[in-house]
């Protein structure tokens, strides 16, 4: 096969008798890696519900948790593992969504060379499997490969603006290894390889003090404390809605384009327009501030999302409207459970 580049790449593996299951109607077997978080939770629920999948989580646990896959312990067709996937992962299967990855800016500059061998021996050996059992796998990219964005909305032909010494750069450059890997492997290996790059996102299993904008302004809110609103304020964000990005990742694992494709809701909003929304459709009398930043923080960020509507034929549905008050609904059962768990 001669790839998009001119490059003879290596004939891919014969299908196993597991892959051929995904020519027939029969199971598939699905890896998540960080299923146990936000986004790979609700991944797997779509997984699970279609009812015709085994599916298998690998999940360190770092930022996400067994509580997000309650439902499906015990199940017949669902297994957890607590792995970490900088280690070799020994699994048969015809799929791997490849999510592992702390997302929140506080969890991933925690351990920020930990988040880079997360990127990128994580990725590394989720393709040395797929290598091996001939599986496809699709790598949750990020927008953050753009950094922050000389061109304005960012199509999949930029090729972005990112500090390669900064704070954010475990996780930037490390998305960006991630990627070349996949596309080395798919050009060198002939792996069947997808990759999204993945728009901010938002919905309900958030972690409640996970320190992304809308789970924070939705959680002050809520406990009557200031929103906090980083200078300027006027810096923007592109919010999706979970099922919405959920049925994208599904719809590029299935159909025929490497990407990478943008995923992500076009409407721009910056800070401040947020904080007011959460003030207007969640709780009247929040107020909120203006505090510092943190370095290297993109001032605008809106995807073109051309390429999906037109090779996946997907859209987001659900608008930040619509979509705040769902959000709100969990997070005020979590913290009512919360509260009532630290009564004596
Ligand atoms: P999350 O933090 O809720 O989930 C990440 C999961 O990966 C967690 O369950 C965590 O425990 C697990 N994990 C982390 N390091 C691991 C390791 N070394 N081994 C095994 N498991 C590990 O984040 P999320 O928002 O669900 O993001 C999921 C994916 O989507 C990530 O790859 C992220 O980079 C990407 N993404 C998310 C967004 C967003 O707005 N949520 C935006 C762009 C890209
Ligand atoms: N790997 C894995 N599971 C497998 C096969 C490979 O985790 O089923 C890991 C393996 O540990 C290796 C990485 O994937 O570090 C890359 O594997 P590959 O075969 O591409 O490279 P090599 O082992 O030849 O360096
Ligand atoms: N932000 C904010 N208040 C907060 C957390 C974040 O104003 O409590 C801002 C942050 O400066 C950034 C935007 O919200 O401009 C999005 O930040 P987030 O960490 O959610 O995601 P990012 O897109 O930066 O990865």
């Amino acid at each position: 096969a001669t790839n998009c580049d001119g490059i003879i790449a290596k004939a891919p593996p014969a299908p196993s008798p597991l892959r051929m299951s995904k020519f027939t109607t029969a199971k598939m077997r699905i890896l998540v890696t960080g299923g146990a978080g936000f986004i790979g939770s609700h991944l797997v629920d779509r997984l699970m519900e279609s009812g015709t999948n085994e599916v298998i989580v690998a999940d360190n646990f770092f930022s996400g948790s067994k509580d997000n896959l309650k439902r499906w312990i015990g199940h017949p067709n669902f297994e957890l593992i607590r792995h970490d996937v900088t280690e070799t992962l020994l699994v048969e299967v015809d799929q791997i969504y490849h999510l592992a990855c702390p997302a929140s800016p506080i969890f991933y500059k925690y351990n920020p060379v930990k988040t880079i061998k997360t990127n990128v021996m994580g990725t590394l050996n989720m393709l040395g499997l797929a290598k091996r059992v001939g599986a496809r796998i699709l790598l949750t990219s990020t927008s953050e490969v753009y950094g922050d964005p000389l061109e304005h909305p960012q199509t999949e032909e930029y090729w972005g603006n990112v500090n390669p010494i900064g704070v954010r750069s475990c996780y930037d450059e490390g998305k960006r290894v991630a990627e070349t890997l996949m596309f080395d492997y798919h050009r060198q290996h002939g792996i069947e390889i997808r990759v999204a790059r993945i728009f901010n996102t938002y919905g309900p299993r958030m972690n409640i003090d996970d320190g992304r904008v809308v789970s924070n302004f939705i959680a002050q809110a809520l406990r009557g404390e200031v929103m906090t609103v980083q200078a300027p304020g006027t810096q923007t964000r592109s919010f999706c809605y979970v099922s919405d990005m959920v049925d994208g990742l599904f719809r590029l694992m299935n159909g025929d384009n490497t990407g990478p494709i943008n995923l992500g809701n076009p409407g721009e909003f910056t800070m401040l327009e947020l904080a007011e929304s959460v003030k207007k459709l969640i709780e009247p009398s929040a107020t909120y501030r203006i505090v510092e930043n943190t370095p290297d923080d993109p001032r605008k960020r809106k995807p073109d999302i051309s390429k999906a509507i037109k090779l996946l034929g997907w859209q987001p549905k659900i608008t930040l409207q619509e979509g705040l008050p769902l959000m709100a609904a969990d997070f005020r059962e979590r913290l009512k459970n919360f509260k009532s768990s630290e009564q004596p």
